[in-house]
């Protein structure tokens, strides 16, 4: 079987090793005679799993563990959308608005408190990271950014000072980039993009931070009750959570951040770089605020869509169309992603554009 070359958004490519030791934890975890499957989350053999992956995140993060904890949690990104402001909106939050996901993630937030527009890119399609975000406002119980905007390939490059805590969505470049991560209160991302296998979603939380809002909240959705619980409130998503620890540990062999980020810059600029000289194809996002993650970019000639996506499937890359709500075209470059599967890409793209240019001449 040929490789695949795979740039799908997520669920994502995790590394080689990661798949060859997650799916042999599921016949024999660690030579027990018992399946990875099967093993009580309350037994040492799992406490030990995800401790080691608690620890590990707060390390490779730069975070202290005397204000920080790691936990893993159920319902996507998605369910913290509502979980955040269920525990800290009293009054009003200010979110920026950069995209699909942000948007989501106000029209949650609204259930509970007013929301204060920071700022928002909806006038150009969210092409672009606002330029102006309101900034040191002390009125706020909370700030909300998603770092990364999948679905347009956009990346907050600077995040501006403020004066309350500040909560992340970083479901699309957790692990991607170093940053001083101690300028969040709150980062929470879905496992699926750059942590592991679907299922578990990760939240860091700085819980000294925030003040919890005057309301009773289910023991689930409390992130006090699920700290002092150490993240195993109820059955947690063992697997998930194992194959998280297993990309965390390549993470740390690789180097850890400082060393993916450099090779996450080298497939990012291989790819602008051909997109930004091509005739046929157009780089969707202004340029200080393109994503490494998630590159998106247009077919100048919508006509030939259907042979592209078939020259495409010859070369054996998948996960390559833009979101159902925007279209076109989007490479993920998650830190999984090999550099030679950008070379194939780039070098397919220069194939197709070469063959058009011969036809049309
Ligand atoms: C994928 C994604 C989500 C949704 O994640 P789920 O785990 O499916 O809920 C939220 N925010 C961002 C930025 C994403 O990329």
């Amino acid at each position: 079987m040929m490789p695949k070359h795979n740039f799908c958004a997520g669920p994502a490519k995790l590394p080689d090793v990661v798949f060859q030791q997650a799916s042999k934890a599921v016949v024999n975890y660690n030579e027990s005679g018992l399946s990875i499957l099967e093993i009580s989350h309350r037994s040492n053999a799992f406490t030990v799993i995800i401790e080691e992956a608690r620890a590990l995140v707060l390390e490779l993060l730069g975070l202290n563990t005397k204000d920080y904890v790691a936990l893993f949690l159920h319902g996507g990104a998605s369910a913290q959308f509502h979980q955040i402001p269920f525990n800290f909106l009293s009054k009003r939050a200010g979110y920026l608005n950069t995209g699909v996901w942000s948007q989501k993630a106000i029209h949650e937030a609204r259930f509970f408190g007013e929301i204060v527009d920071l700022g928002s890119s909806n006038d150009q399609h969210f092409s672009y990271i606002p330029e102006k975000i309101i900034q040191n406002r002390i009125d706020l119980d909370y700030i909300h950014y998603t770092s990364n905007n999948t679905i347009y390939g956009t990346q907050i490059k600077n995040f501006p000072e403020q004066k309350v805590p500040v909560v992340v969505d970083m479901s699309s470049d957790i692990f991607s980039r170093s940053l001083d991560f101690s300028q969040f209160q709150l980062i929470y991302a879905g496992a699926q993009k750059n942590i592991g296998a679907a299922g578990t979603t990760l939240v860091i939380i700085n819980r000294k931070a925030f003040s919890q809002a005057n309301r009773k909240i289910p023991s689930l959705l409390n992130y006090d009750y699920l700290i002092q619980k150490e993240s195993l409130a109820n059955t947690p998503t063992v697997f998930s959570i194992y194959v998280s620890l297993l990309n965390l540990r390549w993470l740390k062999a690789q180097g850890g951040i400082k060393s993916v980020e450099k090779r996450n810059e080298v497939k990012a600029n291989l790819l602008y770089n051909y997109l930004d000289a091509s005739n046929l194809f157009t780089p969707l996002v202004k340029k200080n605020s393109r994503s490494n993650m998630n590159i998106t970019f247009a077919l100048n000639k919508p006509d030939l869509t259907s042979d592209f996506d078939r020259f495409l499937e010859h070369h054996n890359i998948i996960g390559l169309k833009g979101h159902r709500s925007v279209g076109d075209y989007r490479a993920s470059l998650y830190n999984a992603l090999e550099l030679d599967s950008v070379k194939v890409l780039v070098s397919c793209l220069q194939q197709f554009e070469e063959n058009y240019e011969n036809i049309k001449s």
